[in-house]
């Protein structure tokens, strides 16, 4: 009787189980997108880029247009696909600390000795590239700015396609919405703009905006 009751409860395990794994939402990440078409067109152009690079700190970076080139270069090539269940894909772009982590480890990793040199931990993934990119600042500045740069270049992205498909679907307006804990240039930017007039974050506001654009 015993290992009845005992066999009963193993197999109701198996089923809740089972059915906590059916809940999950399927999304299944399907393939690699090299170049997502929209952001070719849509995205950052050249003009962008220089503003970009133009904001950040030239005491820390040595080529600032260069680096946001080939941040945004890797940032495009490594869209991912992911099917939802009704079988539509989306693209979703790479996460920002990998973003970071490339700018980093570009190139050919440091030698020990040279991580020695630049008091950096001999286990960090330290490209000369990197060196090359930034100053003698310490690892933690390198990595502060890496992630800076990331998140910037996700943010403008990613409202430049909002917009492209906000005027492809006839949006004529589109609102600035600041962030909970905004600066106050950013909080004076609420309101609804004309679409080709809107302050874009980051690039029309500072590094570090997590403000956003809404159709
Ligand atoms: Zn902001």
């Amino acid at each position: 009787m015993a290992w009845l009751v005992f066999l009963l409860f193993i197999m109701g395990g198996i089923y809740l189980l089972i059915k906590a794994q059916r809940k999950k939402p399927k999304m299944t990440e399907v393939e690699r997108i090299k170049e997502p078409p929209q952001s070719i067109v849509t995205g950052m152009t050249e003009e962008h880029i220089v503003r970009l690079a133009g904001m950040l700190d030239p005491a820390i970076w040595k080529n600032p247009p260069l680096t946001v080139r080939f941040a945004l270069d890797w940032f495009r090539g490594n869209y991912r696909a992911f099917e939802l269940e009704d079988g539509r894909a989306i693209p979703v772009p790479p996460d920002y600390r990998d973003v970071a982590k490339i700018i980093l480890r570009s190139g050919t990793e440091l030698t020990k000795e040279q991580k020695r040199g630049y008091g950096i931990h001999l286990n960090a993934k330290v490209s000369t590239s990197a060196i090359e990119h930034l100053t003698q600042q310490g690892l933690r500045d390198c990595v502060q700015e890496a992630q800076t740069l990331a998140l910037a270049i996700g943010a403008i992205e990613h409202s430049l396609i909002n917009l492209h498909d906000w005027k492809e679907w006839g949006e004529k307006k589109v609102g600035f919405s600041p962030a909970p804990d905004a600066c106050p240039q950013c909080k004076k930017l609420k309101k609804t703009y004309a679409i080709d007039k809107t302050p874009i974050p980051v690039l029309d506001t500072h590094l570090g905006c997590r403000c956003c654009l809404v159709p």
